[in-house]
């Protein structure tokens, strides 16, 4: 369903991102004061000259050869990594070299949401309404919540996308049918979305057995464990891995199986059958 409403076009900086004055007291510490909290805005490497090209005229976009990626196809669970950040100039650093900068190259001009401070607010007060749709799906869940689902969720959601402004409608074609998109830019506005999105389709997500990054259940693979068919791959090498090295060191098979989760057979498989 999502898919066919929503469609971002998020632009990342070639050159990545830096903080325009770097933080003295280092990239791995909150910020010493407020005066730091203020001053410092992270902005893309390449921004200067193209900011200075925007400027001089208004219409101008960013290159077409720039890269960009939308955010509901590529990590549905954009929003959870976002609201999971240290409040560190560092860790907001590596966030927007992968993901861009949370507005628009366009809306860069006037310095919206670059600053440190932003950054932090906008994180903690996602990772809060992340916590009031999780109590709500709870209660939706056990059924608890019957008597004031409807409101309950339009007040949610109106709250989140309260500020999500300049989201763009346009017609497009898809399977030999013209079918309305919502296009989004800006990265803050899609995290919104997927947000939104969350509690009106009752999404629950789970974090990756391997890597720990969340991921959004299928209900028609709900067993899932794994983020990607890379970490089940990972983390079938290190169970694999383990086991032998347990074996080595006289570990028996039973208790293998144990420690490794995986079954009896498959633990014979790796280390041979010979044993207690
Ligand atoms: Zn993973």
């Amino acid at each position: 369903m999502m898919g066919s409403q929503f469609k971002g076009r998020v632009i990342v900086d070639p050159q990545g991102y830096r903080w325009d004055d770097e933080f003295a007291a280092g990239l791995n510490t909150f910020p010493r004061d407020d005066d730091e909290c203020l001053r410092n805005r992270l902005v893309g490497r390449s921004d200067q000259q193209l900011l200075s090209a925007m400027l001089r005229t208004p219409d101008e976009s960013p290159p077409e050869e720039w890269p960009s990626y939308d955010p509901f196809v590529k990590e549905p669970a954009l929003f959870r990594i976002f609201a999971s950040l240290d409040a560190t100039p560092a860790a907001y650093l590596r966030f927007a070299d992968q993901w861009g900068s949370l507005s628009t190259l366009r809306n860069a001009r006037r310095h919206e949401q670059s600053r440190f401070v932003q950054w932090y607010a906008t994180s903690a007060s996602m990772a809060n309404q992340i916590k009031l749709a999780e109590r709500y799906l709870a209660a939706q869940k056990s059924g608890r919540n019957r008597k004031r689902p409807v409101s309950e969720a339009l007040k949610l959601v109106n709250d989140i996308l309260a500020d999500a402004t300049r989201i763009s409608i346009k017609a497009e074609q898809r399977g030999g049918v013209v079918v309305s998109v919502m296009v989004v830019d800006e990265l803050l506005n899609a995290m919104r979305l997927q947000l939104a999105d969350m509690i009106l389709e009752l999404r629950e997500f789970r974090s990756c057995e391997h890597c720990g990054k969340p991921f959004p259940v299928d209900a028609a693979r709900s067993d899932r464990a794994f983020c990607s068919d890379n970490c089940r791959v990972k983390a079938y090498y290190r169970r694999r891995k383990k086991a032998i090295a347990l074996r080595e060191s006289g570990t028996t098979l039973r208790e293998i199986v144990k420690e490794t989760g995986s079954d009896m057979a498959t633990i014979k498989k790796w280390v041979g059958s010979k044993g207690k």
